[in-house]
């Protein structure tokens, strides 16, 4: 079990997140995610949050339907109701939550606000950083009292 929340993740993160308008050609948010070497953005329709794409997305929904890249758009193909976090949860209930879901990404939302969002590979390195702490403590512990 693990009590780290959001909040710490972002902290060392960033709030930084990637996003598309919904109008935008699949190709163009392919650019976007290779340029920041992700695996999804959000799609934001004026200042609100409209859906969300994945590389999976693509994969499943545009190149096995043999669909075009440079005219599908985003939205033909997004995700419209997008689950997300805030930042009190912890990433126990964010492993839960993306298992459940069978999906790597949670947008997080505070007072409305996008404020950044946590991925598996975030949950896949604080679970082991955690878990490293914890080694760390249990070796401590015992070498201080063999040494005692
Ligand atoms: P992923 O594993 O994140 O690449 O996403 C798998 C599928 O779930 C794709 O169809 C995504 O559009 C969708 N998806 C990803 N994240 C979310 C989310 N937070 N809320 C709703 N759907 C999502």
């Amino acid at each position: 079990m693990t009590t780290t929340t959001v909040r710490q993740i972002l902290e060392q993160k960033g709030a930084g997140v990637h996003s598309v308008s919904p109008g935008v050609s699949v190709y163009e948010a392919l650019a976007v995610m290779a340029k920041h070497d992700i695996g999804a953005v959000l799609v934001i329709d004026q200042g609100r949050l409209a859906g969300i794409f994945t590389e999976r997305d693509y994969a499943r929904k545009l190149v096995l339907k043999g669909l075009s890249s440079k005219e599908a758009t985003v939205s033909d193909l997004m995700t419209p109701n997008v689950c997300t976090v805030t930042p009190s949860h912890t990433i126990d209930e964010v492993m839960s939550t993306m298992t459940e879901n069978r999906f790597r990404h949670l947008p997080v939302v505070e007072r409305g606000e996008i404020v950044g969002i946590v991925t598996i590979g975030d949950v896949v390195k604080s679970v082991i950083d955690q878990q490293q702490a914890t080694i760390r403590q249990l070796s401590n512990y015992i070498a201080g009292d063999i040494a005692t």
